[in-house]
């Protein structure tokens, strides 16, 4: 009976979220400091927007915290610092990246933090050279607005406001087109003010100025906070626009095709895919000149303010199901059907419900959202769903890697026979929007995508995926095993490249491993695994060399499978990351040497 009310509870819950709060509390600072208990000195905390870090700790230490608000101020901190030899690490308003990338040194509680929460101010916009410049702890939320209050656009972004100049450069955060320089914020940087650690001759610290033109642009334009601290940012802009944006959905039967052709014909194209049940939602999205007639606004469902309440009940759901092993695919398909009945959160007007599509609307009301940052303070009874301050708020794990278009195909076709052996198990990632499919370009920033040698490969594919995780670090989740297999196989070929700022944290193969392995190794679920996952109630999943025979069970969700033939491969070394330039190594900030970091968003 329990089982059934669970069923029947989680998709209410989900329908209900989405149709929930419009006020929200918005989300706490990811900096505490307190005084110690002799009241000697303070102890000073940092968190990120989850309120956990993917190794399961929750805060890193630090001596102390400074909130400048000038770049006098900025250079003063940085100078004493290093003259002190502490490490330092700079913090933001929000700290989304969900790995410790904010983290002086080891967390140890001897670091500096330095905080851009009051470097948030536009400096300067060149109307004629359609350029604007800023401090870099603005958010996208403030950048977008200003730009659009002086007729212009940032055309490529990520989706969520929440997310500060410095922070997208460090992280090389993006959006998703392959039209003008692609999706990737720093792509658009021409200018950059830097603040770095100087020999004591220097005074200790010392201003760089850097425009497009000098080669140190591409060490600093993605930089994983690791070079310096990014003061001003230069950005080029455009006349403002329209958009025109349609969500349309159709069976994942052609989607290895299409993701190889869609990038190319809307400007700003994305996926969704939904791979358990199977719909792909495919983004037309296309720019309009500004006479064109129409006030749309998006406003994703996902990022609005939620009930508390609901938050808790539908976490505490969720953790139903996965004691269960049921219930996530039905809590999915009603998910999915009140996200799409709702227009994912698109409207005509601003407060209109949605009408139908196309919804057509300005730039910057359409590029990106986030209506739990900016409602006024309701004491908790809503918040963003990941909101850490929050009993029973969201946790979740989001891995992204990056594959060439042209290879898109042949991995998507491998998700898709793997899915079709279970497609239960991937009924999970479907609660969190799916597997989101973007386009980026390559960059030539040393930490940017990676353009790949001896192909035309510029053009790639981010794949971003969110799911379930729990509260307890050493608790495997429902179908781990799968999502793992599906990361593994995302991220082995030596041509891909990860995001920064996910949380996932794996072995990977050495490059020896991997050139000896088939471009994607296959995947299969075998009735007498070799390695059975105890967090799967379905088969293990091994590695697999050959193939031998796969049914489609997607009618059959309990179907028995066919056995296939499958040679274990044991990833063991760790991936190693490209470091940047020799340029990079000589400014890099005492004590602050590049974490190894997860292959994911
Ligand atoms: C809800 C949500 C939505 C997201 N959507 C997207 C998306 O659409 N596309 C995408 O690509 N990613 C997305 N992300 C991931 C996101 O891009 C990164 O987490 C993000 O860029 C972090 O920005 P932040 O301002 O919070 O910086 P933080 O996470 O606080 O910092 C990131 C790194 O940058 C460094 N840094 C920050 N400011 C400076 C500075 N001034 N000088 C030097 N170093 C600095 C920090 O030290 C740290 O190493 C999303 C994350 C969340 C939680």
């Amino acid at each position: 009976m329990s089982k059934i009310i669970d069923l029947v509870q989680l998709p209410v819950l989900v329908i209900l979220m989405i149709l929930s709060a419009t006020a929200a509390s918005p989300p706490p600072d990811p900096v505490n400091c307190s005084a110690s208990g002799d009241g000697t000195a303070a102890v000073c905390t940092i968190s990120n927007a989850v309120g956990a870090f993917p190794d399961g700790s929750t805060t890193c230490r630090t001596a102390a915290v400074v909130y400048p608000s000038s770049e006098e101020e900025l250079l003063h901190a940085v100078a004493n610092a290093t003259a002190a030899k502490t490490k330092m690490k700079v913090t933001t308003r929000y700290s989304h990246s969900l790995p410790p990338l904010a983290c002086p040194g080891g967390g140890d509680g001897q670091g500096l933090a330095i905080s851009t929460r009051r470097l948030n101010r536009v400096v300067a916009v060149d109307a004629a050279r359609m350029e604007m410049t800023v401090e870099s702890g603005i958010t996208l939320r403030e950048l977008i607005a200003e730009a659009a209050s002086a007729g212009l656009a940032l055309p490529y972004a990520p989706y969520w406001w929440g997310l500060t100049v410095g922070g997208m450069l460090g992280t090389g955060a993006h959006g998703s087109s392959l039209w003008c320089k692609g999706s990737a914020l720093h792509e658009y940087v021409v200018g950059m003010r830097l603040i770095t650690p100087a020999p004591a001759t220097d005074g200790y610290a010392k201003v760089r100025v850097l425009t497009s033109a000098d080669p140190e642009m591409d060490a600093a334009k993605v930089s994983l906070g690791v070079l310096g601290v990014i003061y001003q940012v230069t950005l080029a802009l455009e006349p403002l626009f329209k958009r025109s944006i349609t969500f349309t959905e159709r069976d994942d039967d052609d989607l290895p095709e299409q993701m190889t052709k869609f990038g190319y014909q809307h400007e700003f194209a994305d996926v969704a895919w939904y791979p358990g049940h199977g719909p792909a939602v495919y983004r037309i999205d296309d720019r309009l000149p500004m006479n064109a007639s129409g006030e749309g606004v998006f406003d994703f469902v996902g990022f609005r303010a939620t009930s508390t309440l609901l938050l808790g009940a539908s976490r505490l759901a969720e953790e139903q199901s996965e004691r269960l092993g049921s219930g996530k695919c039905m809590a999915s398909w009603a998910a999915h059907a009140a996200l799409s009945t709702t227009g994912y959160g698109l409207t005509p007007r601003s407060g209109w419900p949605f009408t139908g599509y196309p919804v057509v609307g300005p730039q910057h009301q359409m590029q990106a959202s986030g209506g739990c940052l900016t409602s006024p303070e309701d004491a908790l009874r809503t918040a963003c769903p990941w909101d850490p301050r929050v009993r029973g708020s969201s946790l979740y794990h989001q891995t992204a890697f990056t594959l060439p278009v042209s290879r898109a195909r042949a991995f998507i076709q491998d998700v898709q026979r793997l899915r079709d052996l279970n497609p239960k198990s991937l009924c999970g990632v479907e609660l969190y929007d799916g597997i989101l499919m973007r386009y980026v370009k390559s960059s030539t920033a040393h930490l940017g995508k990676p353009a790949m040698s001896a192909e035309s490969a510029d053009d790639m594919v981010d794949f971003d995926m969110t799911y379930y995780r729990s509260r307890d670090p050493r608790r495997a989740r429902l179908h781990e095993d799968v999502m793992e297999e599906i990361e593994q196989m995302g991220t082995w070929p030596s041509s891909t490249a990860g995001s920064r700022t996910g949380g996932r944290i794996g072995t990977w193969p050495s490059s020896a491993q991997r050139a000896s392995t088939r471009e994607y190794p296959s995947s299969c679920v075998s009735r007498r695994p070799t390695t059975r996952m105890a967090s799967s109630p379905a088969a293990g999943v091994t590695r697999c060399s050959t193939l031998v025979a796969v049914r489609r069970p997607r009618t059959e969700p309990g179907a028995r499978y066919k056995e296939c033939v499958c040679a274990h491969k044991t990833p063991t070394a760790h991936r190693s990351r490209a470091t940047s330039a020799g340029l990079a190594r000589s400014i890099r900030m005492p004590g602050s040497a590049p974490k190894k970091t997860s292959p994911s968003t």
